[in-house]
């Protein structure tokens, strides 16, 4: 199979080379798709980039794909890849571009949807995310304009889910009834949920909700989720590394559980 005819074929096709390729040495070539917008058909040359040659690995075939770009501009798989020839070359490619018709669009934010590492087929926008941000950035605007941050933060914490609305205003009468637990979580980490009862853990949602801290900004950390199949709604999913809960209270919340380290909490006071 010859290098220069595929070359020639992706250049005919109207495919650029990547000057990259995060996951091995062979070059990835790319263009939109003719017709669906954000979608990109992506196809991995086979030719090893320091060689120039046609690499073994799957017995020297060329990969293609359709990737849609979100908005973070991450790509994401939403077709799988299907591996064929010089021959093949051409046809695989219209099969693809054919194939975006078939793939699930989120019915919020119009964006299509593709099968996540947990193997849940969720928005490649995680948009459910993005609606939870724009609530706890209200909340924490309003607070800290008030009080300084950390009661802020503490606050909008208890605020979260509705179950605990009532206790609220308790607590405000009777600061001292309470304990505060913190987890050192840092960006980078896979995170998921744990329920709370009080401080006893009711329910883990290892599996289910799937997450990446992007940020931790004092108390707030901001995370990327990927994945949630579980009943919670978006907006019960925990913000704050800090866990404020209330003296003999049998009250559900919920706070980040890391699972690439091992994180304990530890009571703050
Ligand atoms: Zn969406």
């Amino acid at each position: 199979m010859s290098v220069v005819q595929r070359k020639a074929m992706l250049k005919a096709e109207g495919f650029f080379p990547h000057k990259k390729n995060g996951k091995g040495t062979t070059i990835i070539y790319s263009r939109k798709h003719p017709t669906a917008k954000f979608v990109r058909v992506v196809v991995d040359s086979g030719i090893d980039s320091k060689t120039n040659k046609i690499g073994m690995v799957r017995g020297g075939k060329v990969g293609v794909k359709l990737c849609y770009v979100n908005r973070q501009k991450q790509w994401r798989e939403i077709t799988t890849e299907v591996f064929t020839t010089n021959t093949g070359l051409v046809k695989t490619i219209r099969a693809q571009e054919a194939a975006e018709k078939f793939v699930k669009t989120c019915k919020h934010c119009k964006a299509k949807k593709f099968k996540a590492k947990s193997g849940n087929v969720v928005c490649a926008n995680a948009c459910w995310t993005a609606w939870g941000n724009k609530k706890k950035n209200a909340t924490t605007k309003k607070t800290a304009q008030k009080k300084p941050q950390k009661i802020a933060a503490k606050k909008s914490q208890k605020k979260a889910p509705n179950i605990m609305v009532g206790r609220v205003e308790k607590s405000k009468r009777k600061k001292t009834a309470e304990k505060i637990f913190t987890a050192e979580i840092l960006p980078g980490d896979l995170v998921t949920v744990e329920e709370i009862e009080g401080e006893k853990v009711t329910k883990n949602f290892t599996g289910k909700i799937l997450g990446i801290v992007k940020s931790v900004k004092d108390n707030a950390v901001d995370v990327d989720w990927t994945a949630n199949t579980s009943t919670l709604e978006e907006w019960c999913l925990p913000r704050w590394k800090t866990v404020v809960v209330p003296k003999n209270s049998m009250i559900t919340d919920y706070r980040f559980k890391v699972l690439s380290r091992e994180v304990k909490y530890t009571i703050v006071t």
